[in-house]
């Protein structure tokens, strides 16, 4: 088949509930995508924040390559050792105590917020516990997390959702207070928030809430889904901060590639919460997808990742202020280390389509006015480099309108 039959084959049978672009990635080496004519593209998206390892690493894929030829299956009903082996890395890297591997972000949000209900009913009896979750947040298109997303037209067509979810204003705890009752059980929100449009939490803020919930007995679930696993410059975003969540979310980077999340967890939140036949999941935390997992912790110290991370991204910094500095419209960046975003008054989606179809640069969008980049975090100055470059050319047709 050629391309234009493969996509008119994709549209026949795929249920339309993505608009896809034009372009069919084959393969992948370092941080450039190949496409089915093997062109080359720069990736500044990592998928969405998942490949941080790029494409092609061979130490990956010889952990996987061997873990697929021993066992890629067995159930929760048994020990098997990948999984060992990723809780104990996972711990660790976290700072938290306990972990339950889930097959993505979104069900990691499902397991925690059954957490804090489930701590909630044991300390208090069962009673309509409300969470407090953040306006322009996102969390995941499942029932439970589509609930506590903070993008209306996301979940006005799904109403009723589950109930008792209140929104406040993120980095503003005066609206927590606002939204506080005496059944308020949690409060929810990303570190940085992502598909908001790049958003750190405050320090004052976090600290404020931390404190809040320390004084009520509420648990904070901080998800790290997407600003965790080094994204930020330390393993987890939250470390940056004074702070600790009960409930650390975390899923797309975590397997480089291969499907899985997972909740971590307090001793204080895992001794008064869940208990066997309270949750449970097929496939997560299977031995193929924790063998990854742990291969990942493993590359993270090899290759001493934290430190690369912290020495690139204020190269990348520079790089992208000069942007600032040079388009009139380009208004403001906002994120935190390999986690960027350009603040445009020009149409983003028009930025990101002409950055892949004519400049083969893959990068996203977020919000309605954000260029929002997650480069594989293996990226190096000439990388950067190769950005600019492409990314200048995309801008200067907008000079010229
Ligand atoms: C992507 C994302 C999710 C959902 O993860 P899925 O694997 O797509 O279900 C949840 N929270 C945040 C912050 C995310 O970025």
């Amino acid at each position: 088949m050629n391309k234009k039959e493969y996509i008119e084959s994709a549209e026949n049978n795929l249920f339309h509930v993505y608009n896809r672009f034009p372009v069919i990635f084959d393969y992948g080496k370092g941080v450039h995508l190949y496409d089915e004519l093997d062109e080359a593209y720069l990736d500044f998206a990592s998928g969405i924040g998942v490949m941080a390892f790029g494409y092609g690493n061979e130490d990956y894929e010889q952990a996987l390559t061997t873990q697929l030829k021993r066992i890629t299956h067995t159930s929760n009903l048994y020990y098997h050792i990948p999984m060992i082996e990723a809780a104990e890395k996972l711990v660790k890297a976290s700072g938290m105590d306990k972990v339950f591997f889930t097959n993505s972000g979104a069900e990691a949000i499902e397991g925690a917020l059954k957490t804090a209900k489930k701590y909630a009913y044991n300390k208090k009896g069962a009673g309509d516990y409300e969470i407090i979750a953040m306006e322009n947040s996102f969390h995941g298109r499942t029932v439970g997390s589509l609930s506590v997303t903070g993008t209306e037209h996301y979940r006005e067509p799904f109403y009723p959702l589950m109930s008792g979810v209140k929104f406040a204003t993120f980095n503003d705890f005066g609206s927590i207070l606002a939204n506080l009752t005496d059944n308020t059980c949690a409060i929810i929100m990303e570190t940085v928030q992502g598909e908001g449009g790049l958003y750190p939490a405050d320090k004052e803020f976090l600290s404020k809430v931390r404190q809040l919930c320390d004084e009520e007995d509420i648990l904070l679930i901080l998800d790290e889904v997407q600003c965790g696993m080094g994204r930020t410059g330390s393993m987890y975003a939250y470390q940056q901060y004074d702070i600790k969540p009960d409930i650390l979310t975390t899923a797309k980077a975590l397997g480089n590639g291969v499907p899985i999340g997972a909740f971590c967890v307090t001793d204080n939140v895992a001794a008064n919460s869940l208990v066997p036949g309270d949750h449970g999941t097929t496939y997560g935390g299977n031995p193929l997808c924790t063998a990854a997992v742990s291969q990942v912790f493993d590359m993270f110290e090899d290759y001493h990742l934290l430190d690369h991370i912290q020495k690139i991204s204020p190269y990348f910094e520079q790089v992208l202020d000069n942007l600032v500095a040079k388009y009139d419209f380009i208004t403001g960046r906002r994120g935190m280390g390999l986690m960027q975003g350009l603040i445009l008054t020009i149409p983003v989606k028009e930025v990101v389509t002409k950055a892949l179809l004519e400049e083969h640069l893959v990068v996203l969008s977020a919000g309605t006015d954000v260029l929002r980049l997650l480069p594989p975090l293996v990226i190096t100055e000439q990388d950067v480099d190769e950005f600019k470059e492409k990314i200048e050319k995309v801008f200067d047709t907008f000079i010229l309108k």
